[in-house]
């Protein structure tokens, strides 16, 4: 039997590599330009990609043979949709994989951002001992709301509810039930806005949900609020974000996702009122491996 041509256009585990090899023909290309990618592509049956490669209506229209594109991770933002399906090209991902990660950098995001940890051990390796500015706040009795309540969403609030957080959680498709069984408060948008001392975004990137919080939502918050962002830069509108920590509405915030590439010149100039990573939501052991055994089944459902 003719086995599949299988391209690997981000980077996949060894062992995932290994099992993919015994059921077709793999080429791993982590690093490949998507000028590179675009001269292969004819030939791929099976593409896989993280978030890195992005898979446009052109590089559609250039895969002759594609069958299948597998997104090994959650978001789907960075794959035309609608073209491929136009060709019938299925899109898989393994969305479970990386939610216990990413609600972890979530709540980790939100401790440094109340006790200041990151700019204390600059301080104190700068040979500083400074203990006055780097005082912090508690996360216990403050409220949380969480805009967005799929897997990351919730699991950050059962993580949070042990912190001692109360929750508001936004989600127009979440049943109200399923938040009450969570302890959480369903809310409307502009609620959890206006009574939220730390609000953490976890919805993915649509034409709906891009710059979902803008001037006006930012404008909606208390004064010192502060922002969580391990989901997607574009849900919030980049100069209207600006804005507000430059007045001050936002004390803080941390974010591991950028609307280009990198964090701004802009972005950087804000110094310590931002806490940045470089997208390691979904960077660890653990999530690495789920993310490996789920793209061998997906493969696997395809060969
Ligand atoms: P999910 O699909 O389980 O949950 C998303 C939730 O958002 C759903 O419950 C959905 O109903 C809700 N939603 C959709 N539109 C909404 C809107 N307009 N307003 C409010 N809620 C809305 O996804 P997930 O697994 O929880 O992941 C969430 C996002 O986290 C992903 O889409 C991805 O962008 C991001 N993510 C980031 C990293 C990282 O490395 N930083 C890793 C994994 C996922």
């Amino acid at each position: 039997m003719r086995s599949l041509k299988i391209l690997a256009a981000d980077p996949i585990s060894e062992e995932a590599a290994k099992e993919i090899r015994d059921m077709g023909e793999l080429e791993l290309s982590p690093t490949i330009s998507s000028e590179e990618l675009l001269e292969k592509i004819a030939d791929v049956e099976i593409l896989i990609v993280r978030s890195r490669t992005k898979v446009t209506s052109e590089l559609i229209s250039a895969a002759k043979n594609l069958k299948a594109v597998i997104r090994a991770g959650v978001g789907l933002d960075n794959i035309d949709r609608e073209a491929a399906k136009e060709r019938g090209i299925k899109i898989l991902n393994t969305p479970e994989a990386p939610t216990q990660s990413v609600a972890e950098l979530t709540v980790g995001l939100m401790l440094n951002l109340s006790r200041n940890i990151c700019s204390a051990n600059a301080s104190i390796k700068a040979g500083n001992w400074e203990k006055g500015g780097l005082s912090g706040t508690e996360l216990s009795g403050k409220t949380l709301g969480i805009i967005g309540f799929g897997r990351v969403g919730k699991m950050v609030s059962e993580l949070a509810l042990a912190f001692g957080l109360n929750i508001l959680a936004y989600d127009p498709y979440s049943s109200e039930e399923e938040m009450q069984k969570a302890s959480v408060k369903s809310s409307e948008l502009g609620e959890l806005l206006s009574e939220s001392d730390i609000i953490s975004l976890h919805v993915p990137l649509t034409e709906e949900t891009r710059n979902l919080i803008g001037e006006n939502e930012f404008s909606q918050m208390k004064d010192g609020v502060l922002i969580v962002n391990a989901a997607r830069a574009e849900l919030l509108d980049e100069e209207a974000f600006y804005s507000a920590i430059e007045r001050g509405k936002i004390r803080r915030a941390a974010l591991d996702v950028y609307w280009g590439k990198k964090p701004s010149e802009k972005l950087l100039a804000f110094g310590d009122r931002v806490l940045l990573t470089p997208h390691l939501g979904s960077s660890t052991i653990e999530a690495r491996e789920r993310i490996g055994k789920l793209l061998v089944e997906r493969v696997k459902d395809l060969v």
